[in-house]
């Protein structure tokens, strides 16, 4: 099975990627977390997207799509959660050449809604541990819950750089929930609620 995480920043895409890799054992990839390796790496593609990455904007589509067709291929077979990729309709275009190719499909796009007022706040006091990964909030402390790392703020959680996130989420992102629901495979849940909420609601989905 092979799904797709729709949503607005800080809609609650890499909570609930966290969750449902450890009931269903997904391979969990996300287009941020493997760009932002490869910028704390300081490779030459890492050095390229930060500078659209502290902006707020997207890394170009070939770029992108040429790193999630390297790692779909690594492991044809896999079962995959795909979180913040597709992000265009280019992206999404090419996503499915690619699983086809494969012999695979995607079964579903899962479409995380949540208030725009909220997701500022949700963004600014986001926090994210260094080592493991694991997302939390300031107020957990600037120690990790989980492995004991360092939690840090992204280079990107500023108010500036999160307004610009959302403008190109509307502009470039939310024609997929068109795409998906045209293709029927869109299911959409409420974000607003907490992540046990929504964890259950999309777990209710796919059983
Ligand atoms: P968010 O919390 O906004 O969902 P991500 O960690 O998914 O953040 O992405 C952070 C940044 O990485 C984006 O603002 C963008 O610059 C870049 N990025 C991630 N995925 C993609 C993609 N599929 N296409 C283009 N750029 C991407
Ligand atoms: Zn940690």
């Amino acid at each position: 099975m092979n799904i797709v995480l729709l949503g607005a920043p800080g809609a609650g895409k890499g909570t609930q990627a966290e969750k449902l890799v450890s009931e269903y054992g997904f391979t969990h990839l996300s287009t941020g977390d493997v760009l932002r390796a490869a910028v704390a790496e300081g490779t030459p593609l890492g050095l390229e997207a930060k500078k659209y990455m502290d902006a707020g904007d997207l890394v170009p589509d070939e770029v992108v799509v040429g790193l999630v067709e390297e790692t779909l291929k690594a492991d044809p077979e896999g079962s995959y959660l795909l979180d913040g990729f597709p992000r265009t309709p280019t992206q999404a275009v090419s996503l499915d050449t690619v699983l086809s190719n494969l012999g695979q499909e995607l079964d579903y796009a899962i479409a995380l809604q949540v208030d725009m007022e909220s997701v500022v706040d949700r963004m600014c006091s986001r926090r994210c541990c260094r080592d493991c990964g694991a997302i939390g909030n300031v107020s957990d402390g600037p120690t990790c819950p989980k492995c004991g790392g360092e939690m840090y703020q992204r280079d990107d959680d500023n108010e500036e750089t999160v307004r610009n996130r959302i403008e190109v989420y509307n502009k470039q992102t939310s024609p997929l929930i068109d795409y998906y629901h045209g293709n029927g495979i869109l299911v959409e849940v409420d974000g607003n609620k907490t992540p046990d909420e929504v964890f259950s609601a999309i777990c209710d989905v796919l059983s």
